[in-house]
């Protein structure tokens, strides 16, 4: 009875998973999606707890005191966690919690690996069965994945909150390919025979050690494609969980995160113009290139006061904004969305330009926006609003750099060269809000800042937005 319940539980949870899935494709319906995700996986935790038995003996979990114990501390500080963190240091915890299941993944393949090596060294026939090296196989699988999502998204955390800088060295593609040899062949030997009492320490090491040098050199305006590529990563080793303990919801939870992960970084590597080998083999952004590569750009830039900026915003038949990181540092989204109602009751058609890698996650725009209710009709893709910048009076530049720079165009140097851009400058007039000159996350000038059309609005994109609605009502 208990068997058929848990499998219900199971079922259950994989259907949420599949239709939260779907729910988070859209802004408007993606917050009711993660909660019902989260109650099927509640679901599909709670059967097990408390209706799994072993096939075997029969018996069930019984360790409620550590597994509840577990329970707690994870659920406060994931709570804590989540209350507490800033809008911009979102991609962070996202990186960390990411980390933090590829940890989980390669910790159950220790675990399991540690129960097999016992039961072969008591069981006296020294010739292997199939199922068992399959399961060995499917351990370093999950150990070689898990470990290297682990550290890899261990850097990624340090490099979103600035404190691991980029790092690489002449031949580390080379030595990176080196180690994850080492790492796979030391895992061919180890199913080939499983009688290696330390051999998985060794794996685990080599696989930290690549997903270290894997992303460390990666730099510039290139790290949201490693970020997807990660978090597939570890979807990849939760299945390899799902698939030891037989365990259903395990497995669809982690195919789907490590496919919705792998066309993540598909989608992401074509936002880039980057190839998915270039990301593999770790010589992506450019290998030695350091990220205040580019020319400098020298010239004069103009600034432009907030009554001009009102009054130009205001006889425009459309505005264009394009929001970039700084509007989620300044918290401006719903002082945005208000600056949009007022230009729409004066009649100007008004739309937002989002740039796929703009702000510091995959979505970071769009989740900003949507949370403070700008119409999803209104955000237009790069390749959409490209095609209208031309037919635009005003572009309004809201804490945004790297994703309007030129130089991804004109300057073979440039870190980020190759990654398209929006081309802001095909509009009328440009306006950009900003707090100072200083470049953005890939470290670079911005040649934009000093072109004709554009004119610098200083301050802070609430204050400024702020401002500026006060001064359009009065236009
Ligand atoms: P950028 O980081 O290029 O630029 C943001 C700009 O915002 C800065 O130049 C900064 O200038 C300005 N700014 C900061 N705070 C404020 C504020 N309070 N008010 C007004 N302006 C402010 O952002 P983009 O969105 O253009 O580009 C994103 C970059 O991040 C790309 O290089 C992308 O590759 C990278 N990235 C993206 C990830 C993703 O998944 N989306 C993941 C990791 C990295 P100032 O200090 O002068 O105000």
């Amino acid at each position: 009875m208990n068997q058929y319940l848990l499998t219900i539980c199971y079922l259950i949870g994989s259907i949420t998973f599949i239709l939260g899935l779907k729910m988070l494709s859209n802004p408007a319906s993606a917050r009711k999606g993660n909660l019902v995700a989260a109650g099927g996986m509640t679901i599909a935790i709670l059967g097990t707890i408390f209706l799994y038995k072993d096939i075997e003996t029969g018996t069930g979990l019984n360790n409620y005191t550590w597994i509840f114990s577990g329970l707690l501390i994870g659920a406060i500080i994931g709570t804590l966690a989540a209350k507490k963190v800033q809008m911009t240091a979102m991609p962070e915890m996202v990186s960390l919690f990411n980390g933090m299941g590829g940890a989980c993944a390669s910790l159950i393949s220790i675990v399991e690996f540690n129960h097999l090596s016992k039961e072969l060294a008591t069981n006296p026939n020294p010739l292997f069965l199939p199922h068992e090296q399959t399961k060995v196989l499917i351990i370093v699988i999950g150990l070689i994945i898990g470990s290297v999502s682990f550290a890899g998204s261990m850097i990624a955390w340090g490099k979103l909150n600035g404190r691991v800088k980029d790092f690489s060295f002449k031949g580390q593609n080379i030595l990176n390919l080196i180690v994850l040899a080492a790492a796979i062949t030391s895992a061919c030997f180890l199913v080939m025979n499983p009688l290696q009492p330390n051999l998985h320490y060794i794996i685990l090491a080599l696989s930290i050690v690549y997903g270290i040098f894997f992303v460390m050199p990666i730099g510039g305006a290139d790290m949201p494609v490693v970020i997807s590529l990660l978090n597939s990563f570890t979807g990849v080793a939760a299945a390899c969980g799902g698939f030891l303990y037989d365990n259903k919801v395990m497995l669809t939870g982690g195919i789907l995160v490590g496919a919705a992960g792998t066309l993540l970084t598909i989608l992401m590597c074509k936002a880039m113009n980057r190839s998915l080998k270039n990301v593999l083999i770790g010589s992506f952004g450019g290998g030695n290139k350091t990220a205040s590569g580019g020319s400098s750009v020298q010239g004069q830039y103009k600034e432009i006061s907030l009554s001009d900026t009102a009054m130009i915003m205001s006889y425009a038949s459309k505005v264009m904004i394009v929001p970039g990181y700084g509007l989620a540092v300044a918290q401006a989204q719903h002082t945005c969305h208000e600056l949009e109602k007022i230009l729409t009751e004066k009649g100007v058609e008004v739309k937002y330009a989002i740039h796929p890698v703009a702000g510091r996650m995959p979505g970071h725009m769009n989740v900003l926006l949507a949370e403070a209710d700008v119409s999803y009709d209104n955000l237009l893709e790069m390749e959409q609003a490209n095609d209208e910048f031309a037919t635009t009076d005003v572009v309004l530049v809201l804490g945004a750099n790297d994703v309007v720079n030129p130089a991804a165009k004109s300057d073979p140097t440039s870190p980020i060269y190759g990654m398209p851009i929006l081309d802001v400058e095909l509009a009328k007039t440009i306006v950009v809000n900003k707090r100072s000159m200083k470049p953005g996350y890939a470290g670079i000038e911005n040649e934009l800042f000093f072109r004709p059309k554009t004119s610098m609005l200083f301050g802070d994109a609430k204050k400024v937005l702020q401002d500026l609605c006060a001064e359009i009502k009065n236009v």
